[in-house]
């Protein structure tokens, strides 16, 4: 029901149950000084029922706030109009003593809207105005008719008037502003997506994959774990666009990429290195790991069957592992990128559709 968030509806909650209870002190405190007779008593007797009142509405609220961790504080009604009554009778018994407590109501249609928002704020002012009209009617009938009984009436309900269009107008740009925010969330998020992956795999690309490797060496060199880096490529992939043409060899890439993607963790980090080139960042592995990973992804381009204009085409990969320990003060991370690429081209050169790995940890310094 309304616009607003939890933390702000608790606060709104937090602020209405102590309003109450500042009042009631107050209303303690004076009824303490003025001498004993026969009308203070039962205001004295009002006061200590509400103070239980309050008391166990304040328990209620901790207890479902701190205890429970409950985060809805949507107002109850019923216990609103309840509060309307206590207010009302306090009203009427303490009529002989102060005249302006009866601004009370005001105060209470203006809470009482705030809470509710602002559709509820004319049921209020028709409570309100009951109630003051059962005290006046129990007081003097005849006020009934009076300039300032409507006066009053007429000022209860221009209060909720008054209040309904301010907050309807506040909840209104709340509400525009949070759609422009997801908007712009939104496209923020659209912006980022185009700008560090890549179009066709819908993996990282290049440059994001250079940004990746910086925060794992960053990370590598904080905890003191290895990392590995593998650049794979695609064997005489011209060969397959020339013969099934790029539609052909763009759908195989895309495949690929997924297969990929399907063989690697989630910690791990795969880009689009080149035109046919892949390459996977694995953070605190292993060169076993490593080598096992890119061995399981070869096998499986290896013996997959790609259908291409109904005709079956075999792809194979080659490409070179490399594993990295970060000496302190370290950050080349080209020497890195060059001694992993090395290896893809020896792997090419030893006939393909294989993986070539370094046999020692590379410290970069
Ligand atoms: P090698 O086994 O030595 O890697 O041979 P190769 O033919 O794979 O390598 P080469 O570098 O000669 O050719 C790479 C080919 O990859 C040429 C290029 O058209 C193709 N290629 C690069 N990017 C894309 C792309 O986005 N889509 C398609 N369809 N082909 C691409
Ligand atoms: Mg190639
Ligand atoms: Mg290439």
């Amino acid at each position: 029901m309304l616009d607003l968030n939890h933390s702000r509806m608790k606060m709104l909650e937090e602020l209405y149950l102590g309003i109450q209870l500042i009042l009631l002190l107050l209303s303690l405190l004076t009824f303490q000084h003025i001498p004993i007779h026969n009308s203070i008593l039962p205001i004295k007797k009002f006061l200590f029922i509400y103070g239980f009142y309050l008391a166990f509405l304040a328990i209620y609220f901790i207890r479902k706030t701190y205890f429970q961790n409950i985060h809805h504080f949507n107002p109850n009604l019923f216990l609103s109009l309840i509060d309307g009554i206590f207010l009302s009778v306090f009203l009427y018994l303490s009529k002989d003593f102060f005249y302006p407590v009866f601004h009370l109501f005001y105060i209470y249609i203006t809470l009482q809207t705030v809470r509710f928002y602002y559709k509820s704020s004319y049921l209020f002012s028709s409570f309100v105005t009951l109630c003051y009209g059962i005290i006046v009617i129990l007081q003097n009938p005849k006020n009934l008719f009076s300039l300032e009984f409507l006066m009053n009436i007429f000022s209860f309900y221009l209060l909720s008037y008054v209040l309904a269009s301010i907050l309807k107008e506040m909840y209104r740009l709340q509400s525009q502003t949070s759609f422009m925010f997801k908007e712009i969330k939104e496209k923020n998020a659209v912006l980022n997506e185009i700008a560090t992956k890549d179009y066709l795999t819908n993996m990282y690309n290049h440059k994001s994959f250079y940004k990746y490797l910086k925060d794992v060496i960053k990370a590598s060199e904080s905890k003191n774990t290895p990392f590995c880096l593998t650049i794979m490529d695609i064997d005489n992939f011209k060969k397959v666009n020339d013969t099934y043409g790029h539609l052909a060899g763009d759908a195989i890439l895309k495949e690929i990429s997924s297969m990929i993607h399907d063989h690697i963790r989630k910690t791990d980090i795969a880009a689009r290195y080149g035109g046919e080139e892949f390459a996977i960042i694995f953070p605190n592995t292993s060169i076993d790991q490593a080598k096992k990973i890119c061995e399981r992804i070869r096998k499986t381009i290896e013996t997959h069957v790609f259908i291409m204009n109904q005709e079956k085409i075999k792809i194979t990969i080659s490409g070179g592992v490399g594993c990295a320990s970060i000496a302190p003060s370290s950050s080349n991370q080209h020497n890195f990128v060059e001694l992993v690429d090395n290896l893809l081209y020896e792997a090419k050169h030893l006939g393909k559709n294989q993986f070539k790995c370094s046999e020692k940890i590379l410290c970069l310094d």
